[in-house]
């Protein structure tokens, strides 16, 4: 999304994603899937057995549905984070980063993290 900066190529493979095949894209309608996946939110949100339903079926998959993972793109594009990001404005990593070095072993080690990965030493995080 970020890359592209267009909701639409993103939202198309969620709909192949959802449609399973191919051969159904060129009858699909990014704007149409859209519609539905805002739909989807407000009629959950009303449905304790939707809920429910929803979460059996999503217990044993790695991730959301299509048509949830098309509604928090469109939720997070219409918000002010993505807007910040494309301003150029989000959180440095990298040679920004403040680092700690290991009292033992002289490691270098990462803004918040407990303990050396080197010697597993714990590191005074200030
Ligand atoms: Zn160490």
């Amino acid at each position: 999304m970020l890359v592209m900066q267009d909701v639409r190529p993103c939202v198309t493979m969620l709909m192949k994603l959802a449609g399973g095949t191919k051969r159904h894209v060129e009858w699909l309608d990014a704007e149409q899937f859209l519609n539905q996946a805002r739909a989807y939110k407000e009629g959950l949100d009303q449905s304790m057995t939707d809920r429910f339903y929803r979460f059996m079926a999503t217990r044993t998959t790695t991730h959301p549905f299509p048509v949830e993972r098309a509604r928090a793109l469109d939720e997070w594009v219409t918000g002010p984070e993505y807007n910040n990001i494309l301003a150029g404005s989000y959180p440095a990593a990298g040679p920004m980063m403040k680092t700690n070095s290991c009292p033992t072993c002289k490691q270098t080690a990462e803004q918040g993290t407990k303990f050396c990965s080197g010697c597993g030493t714990p590191l005074v995080t200030h």
